[in-house]
């Protein structure tokens, strides 16, 4: 069971959805929190790690992708002046309250930190999905609201750091540019309360409100993908009405079949249905066993090897725990040793959409 920290008021991580389907805040309080999935779990060890609260243990990749995180932090406080901040605040809830005290809405920066009247938000992502970058991301737009109301900070740095995706984005608010965004995204977090608020399905809105399973304008895209006529699918501007819709009915299936699985999983049953075990996956864990095994069967190691895989994250580690060296060091000689040892192969093209 899953605690709202959020207290059931409008958080900044979903100030994108609330811009895009102002409707969702309501509707998305009628459902119950998600357990998180993997993915999301992966990323927030590496959130965790990246804040050093608590020890955690990462894996190969999860440590590569923490590796480089840190690296353009390192980068983005020496660009932005923070290499030794009066405050730093990692994963701390800052919240907006009106006259009374009462808490109306809350962001939650994974790194803050402030120098004088001066402050740098950060946000790492850990994926490699569509992001909005710094200068119009407007998650980091209400964290840089919420850092002035709780320490009027006059001017503010923000950053997007997502390794997986590129180099950090970056952009500044000026004393005038903050008073504008407090200006909108204390409206916006207010209009998103009243209710009849539009809601409109799009990929980006949908893809991770709770709401999907219950929300009439998210199923009518599947019900719009269900009806569509073979013509509509050789016009290109209908072809790409089509495929927004599309992406939207696919995360209501999803949503759906995670509902099923819930609910047979309580005991519940649906006719036909039943969960079936996850596939069992055989690991080898000493492979240097393996090894002189194979060996006294007679197998050279040239043998041996042919049958082994190197994961450049794995190998990193194991170079790294050597050398001593991290960031920059560690991968110029992981570099070095790789030379003239790999191939690249590229996948076949996939579909997506241009830039926001
Ligand atoms: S499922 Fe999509 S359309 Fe429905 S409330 Fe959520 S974001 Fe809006």
């Amino acid at each position: 069971m899953s605690t709202d920290i959020r207290r059931g008021l409008p958080s900044a991580s979903s100030a994108v959805r609330y811009a895009l389907c102002p409707g969702s805040f309501l509707l998305e309080k009628r459902m119950p929190y998600d357990l998180p999935s993997e993915a999301a779990a992966s990323g927030t060890r590496i959130h965790e790690a990246i804040s050093g609260k608590v020890p955690i243990e990462l894996d190969d990749n999860e440590r590569e992708i923490y590796d480089r995180c840190v690296a353009q932090e390192v980068e983005v406080r020496r660009t932005a002046g923070f290499n030794a901040p009066d405050h730093t605040f990692r994963e701390e809830r800052m919240w907006m309250s009106d006259e009374n005290g009462t808490p109306l809405w809350s962001g939650e920066p994974d790194a803050l930190f402030i120098t004088g009247t001066s402050g740098l938000v950060l946000d790492y992502k850990t994926g490699r999905g569509d992001v909005w970058e710094a200068s119009v991301n407007l998650q980091l737009r209400a964290l840089v609201v919420l850092a002035v109301e709780n320490y009027s900070l006059t001017e503010i740095t923000v950053a997007i750091i997502q390794p997986l995706a590129g180099k950090p984005t970056i952009a500044r608010y000026t004393f005038s540019d903050l008073l504008a965004a407090v200006a909108e995204v204390s409206e916006d977090m207010a209009r998103i309360k009243e209710p009849n608020q539009p809601r409109t399905p799009s990929e980006d809105a949908c893809k991770y409100c709770r709401a999907k399973a219950i929300c009439p304008e998210a199923q009518q895209a599947v019900a719009v993908i269900g009806s569509t006529k073979e013509s509509a699918i050789i016009d290109p501007q209908e072809l790409g009405r089509f495929l927004e819709l599309a992406r939207v009915a696919l995360k209501v299936i999803e949503a759906r079949k995670d509902q099923a699985k819930a609910f047979i999983e309580a005991g519940g049953i649906i006719t036909g249905w039943v969960l079936k075990p996850g596939a069992t996956v055989e690991k080898i864990t000493k492979p240097e066993v393996v090894w002189e095994r194979c060996e006294r069967l007679g197998m050279t190691s040239e043998g041996f090897m042919s049958s082994v895989k190197i994961t450049k994250g794995a190998l990193k580690t194991a170079i790294g725990a050597v050398t001593m060296e991290k960031g920059k060091g560690l991968a110029a000689t992981v570099d070095s040793i790789l030379e003239g040892c790999t191939e690249e192969t590229q996948n076949a093209p996939s579909l997506v959409k241009e830039d926001k």
